[in-house]
């Protein structure tokens, strides 16, 4: 990797590299623009497989994962509930990271291994400067916040961050067992999600009572905890900012979308960057449109959620109306 100055300046930078963050950075350099990706290394936490719709397969192949690089972390797992659900895939989240930066940087996109530690806004017309956490400033003339729940835009801009549901935790691991395939099961107090591959089953669990729900099995992965509670951050765009993924908004995991709503908000923040670069008089304009476009699915999925829940019998002391109201005139007009 070239060395980086210690002021740089480019066209975009991106914080983080989930899979929001990598398939933003893809989008943004296959368009021919100078994209930084900041790639905080070695801190995450070992994660059991995760669960998608076979939806984001077509998602990864418009970023150019696909065929030989797919099956590397993706496998087809077959639903096994009594409800007619179609089969899904089973991802090793490791493997999606390798890659999706793998696809950014043969896109052309260069990795910073190193944390934002600062941003500052000045006018929509200056840079955006980030400081790096060896002190390094780049700038760009956009940033796009992939850094999941650090949200490092909304700390820095002071955004409002509306919830959506109490306060929800999940527990998940990951046991030594024979299941294949993936089952959804309502408990008396919560519910439980296990999916099983070559003798490994990723089970998550979110429950009133404290702990994790019992599954049997030699633990490969121990039971740990994570905030899940629901949550949309108002607004997700400025001028020459944009929210991808969990930065700007999430669900808990029962909505089964997490992965799929992270990569397709990577990409539409890059095409409304890509968009707001080519027509500066139209910024505004571009950014209240993809505001909508994310606040939209989130809530159209928040209530889709809740009706689920609703139908299943399980209470998790979600405000009944929240979901589904229109935003409140200090939201619409925040920034
Ligand atoms: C218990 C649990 C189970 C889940 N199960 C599923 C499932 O089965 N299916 C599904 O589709 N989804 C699931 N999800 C949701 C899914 O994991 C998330 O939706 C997805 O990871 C969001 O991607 P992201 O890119 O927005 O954020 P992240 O994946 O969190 O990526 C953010 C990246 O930014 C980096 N970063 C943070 N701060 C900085 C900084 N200052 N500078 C540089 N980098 C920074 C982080 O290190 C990280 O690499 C689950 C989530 C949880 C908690």
């Amino acid at each position: 990797m070239p060395p980086i100055a210690a002021s740089c300046c480019c066209d975009v930078i991106v914080i983080g590299a989930g899979p929001a963050g990598t398939a933003a950075a893809s989008v943004l350099a296959r368009a021919g623009r100078q994209t930084l990706i900041l790639a905080r290394t070695g801190q995450e936490r070992p994660r059991p497989r995760e669960t998608a719709p076979v939806a984001l397969a077509s998602l990864l192949a418009a970023i150019g994962v696909a065929g030989t690089d797919l099956a590397r972390f993706a496998q087809p797992c077959p639903w096994r509930g009594e409800d007619a659900h179609p089969a899904c895939l089973q991802i090793d989240r490791a493997g999606l990271s390798v890659a999706l930066l793998a696809a950014a940087k043969r896109a052309g996109a260069l990795v910073i291994p190193a944390r934002a530690s600062a941003i500052r806004f000045e006018t929509a017309q200056d840079p955006v400067h980030v400081t790096l956490e060896d002190g390094r400033v780049l700038a760009a003339a956009m940033l796009i916040d992939a850094s999941g729940a650090r949200q490092v835009i909304r700390r820095a801009l002071r955004l409002h961050r509306r919830r959506l549901s109490p306060p929800l935790l999940a527990w998940r691991g990951e046991v030594a067992a024979a299941l294949e395939g993936a089952r959804f099961e309502t408990l008396s107090d919560g519910w439980l999600f296990l999916a099983g591959a070559d003798g490994r089953t990723s089970w998550t669990s979110l429950r009133h009572s404290a702990g994790p729900a019992p599954v049997e099995g030699r633990d490969i992965l121990p039971p740990t905890a994570w905030d899940v509670g629901w949550y949309l951050v108002r607004p997700v765009a400025g001028p020459d900012w944009r929210l991808a993924g969990e930065a700007g908004g999430r669900l808990d995991p029962a909505w089964g979308q997490g992965l799929c709503f992270a990569v397709a908000s990577g990409i539409a923040a890059a095409r409304s960057s890509l968009a707001t670069q080519a027509t500066p008089a139209a910024a505004a304009l571009l950014a209240a449109t993809y505001d909508g476009w994310f606040a939209d699915r989130l809530l159209e999925a928040a209530a889709t959620l809740r009706t689920r829940y609703a139908a299943a019998g399980i209470a998790l002391g979600l405000p009944p109306q929240q979901a589904g109201r229109p935003l409140r005139r200090r939201e619409q007009a925040h920034g």
